[in-house]
């Protein structure tokens, strides 16, 4: 793509913006800038949420039957399959996510809007068993209008099906804001868009910057919903917003999740796990198990362990298969990191590997990072890092684990490592969190809700519940009754 100006996706058309600005888009690899994108502004913003609108109103799409939106929604997917190469390609470069990773996420792309196609004449509404006999009552289930989906850096691509499948299997429209750092691969799936045969405006796109793009957006009269990922920050600003338009909201905040080991669990597996729950994706993960909860026990073990699984990550050029940890996907991302990583150890924390920049020439890496802690009470346990670092404690049995599990403002997930069945139920049932993975860590399905409590934020996505919360519920009653109304002053 070179250093081409990608353009916006607005009712139907491939705009630039109308005030002409644009802002540079960088490879986290080299740190170099490898293309422009347009920088929306509110009027730019208000022309896609009109569109939107108009669009939710007209009959080429409001006045398709759900099993056709499913229909359309399953031609999406299907597109996906066939250019999934090229879209994964796109995110690596656009995120410095590796190219392994995104084109496992890729190659799951089209389940959720397969999951959802079929999901999209499946939303009922309920008959309702009233006590009063003259009466017949029913629940029905419609489309809220225009939903704004603010997206992040870390995963666009699969952050955005978790939305906007749903989304349409509803009967809304959509205006999506892709983070400043990576938009590419979403402005791609926006051709796909147009080639599954999406009427105009059902789905736009706006590219810019979250304080002006972005509240622009989710501060619009017109939108109903805002479903949003991101950081804490950001996400306290869209909810302010929400209070000009009362919009819907769902949260997805991140956390500072723990991995839980306990003297039983069977090693080599629990250490793939923290692996794969801290340094895949260099940690820019929602889920990421950044805390390490490990029974005293088999603590020197564990720590050994992984300290020599991380020495062995190979660290470098994402677009390479071979490659495990890339760059963070943005500099500021890195300094972040530093910069916790240093107040870690002045809180006493000691640095058992990594903590430094690896010699790499350019770009934004970070070495994979383990730090034994001695106190939970200290910001590398309770802040979210969103780096390759993992904070590791001791614990002596089942009730600590879970005290320390519980001790967090956060509540995305949690990882159990045991054989003890009674032992995982019961932690799966105390630990306060939205997912809990027992002998497993960061697996995900279109099937299975996510989400969080605390501030990991509200609202869940994926699975069948997700698709209702892009319903608005109104209730239908019917009088059945020959006799004329009674008494207007007494309430039926
Ligand atoms: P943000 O929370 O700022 O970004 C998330 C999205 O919100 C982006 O599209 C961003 O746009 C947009 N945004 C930012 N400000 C506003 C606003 N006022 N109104 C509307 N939209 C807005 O992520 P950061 O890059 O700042 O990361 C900060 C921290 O958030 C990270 O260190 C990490 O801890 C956490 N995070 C969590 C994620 C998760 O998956 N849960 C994902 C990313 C970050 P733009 O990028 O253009 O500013």
């Amino acid at each position: 793509m070179g250093l081409d100006t990608l353009r916006m996706y607005i009712d139907g058309e491939w705009v630039t913006a109308r005030s002409g600005a644009t802002f540079d888009s960088y490879d986290p690899s080299t740190g170099e800038v490898w293309c422009r994108l347009p920088d929306a502004d509110a009027e730019d913003v208000d022309a896609a949420v009109q569109a939107a609108q108009r669009a939710f109103e007209a009959p080429a799409w409001a006045g398709l039957t759900a099993t056709a939106r499913g229909k359309l929604l399953h031609r999406l997917g299907e597109q996906i399959v066939e250019h999934g190469e090229e879209l994964a390609q796109l995110e690596s470069r656009d995120n410095g996510k590796l190219i392994r990773e995104t084109r496992g996420q890729v190659g799951y792309l089209p389940e959720f809007f397969h999951y959802n196609a079929g999901l999209a004449d499946k939303v009922v509404g309920e008959t309702l068993p009233l006590d009063k006999a003259d009466m017949f009552g029913a629940t029905v289930r419609v489309p809220l209008g225009v939903v704004a989906a603010i997206i992040p850096w870390n995963s666009p691509l699969y952050l955005t099906a978790i939305k906007l499948a749903p989304a349409l299997a509803a009967g809304n429209t959509v205006v999506i804001k892709p983070s400043e750092h990576a938009s590419a691969s979403l402005i791609r799936l926006m051709r796909l868009v147009e080639q599954a045969g999406f009427p105009p405006g059902v789905v736009n796109l706006v590219t810019g910057f979250g304080p002006t793009t972005g509240a622009a957006l989710t501060g619009h009269p017109l939108v109903r919903k805002i479903a949003f990922t991101g950081g804490a920050g950001a996400a306290r600003h869209v909810v302010r917003n929400s209070a000009e338009n009362f919009a819907k909201l769902s949260l997805e905040l991140g956390g500072k999740s723990p991995n839980i080991l306990f003297e039983d669990a069977d090693l080599d597996s629990a250490i793939n796990g923290v692996v794969a729950g801290v340094f895949a994706a260099s940690g820019q993960s929602c889920v990421a198990g950044s805390r390490l909860l490990v029974q005293r026990g088999i603590y020197d073990d564990v720590v050994e362990r992984l300290c020599k699984r991380a020495r062995t990550i190979r660290i470098g050029d994402p677009a390479d298969a071979e490659t495990e940890m890339g760059p963070m996907a943005t500099q500021a991302q890195l300094e972040i990191v530093e910069r916790m990583v240093t107040q870690a150890q002045a809180d006493g924390s000691r640095l058992l590997h990594g903590g430094e920049r690896p010699a790499i020439e350019r770009g934004w890496y970070y070495t994979p990072t383990i730090l034994a802690c001695e106190s939970h009470d200290i910001p590398i346990m309770q802040e979210e890092v969103f780096g390759p670092v993992v904070a590791v404690i001791p614990f002596d049995d089942e009730a600590e684990a879970l005290r320390l599990a519980n001790d967090t403002e956060y509540g995305l997930a949690a990882g159990i490592w045991t054989r003890d069945l009674g032992r995982a139920h019961r932690l799966g049932r105390d630990i306060r969190a939205g997912i809990l993975w027992v002998n497993t860590y960061r697996a995900v399905s279109a099937m299975a809700p996510i989400g969080g409590f605390g501030a990991s934020g509200y609202g869940r996505e994926c699975g069948i519940d997700a698709v209702r919360d892009y319903t608005e519920l109104k209730t239908l009653w019917i009088n059945l009754s020959t006799q004329p109304m009674p008494d207007p002053f007494i309430m039926r």
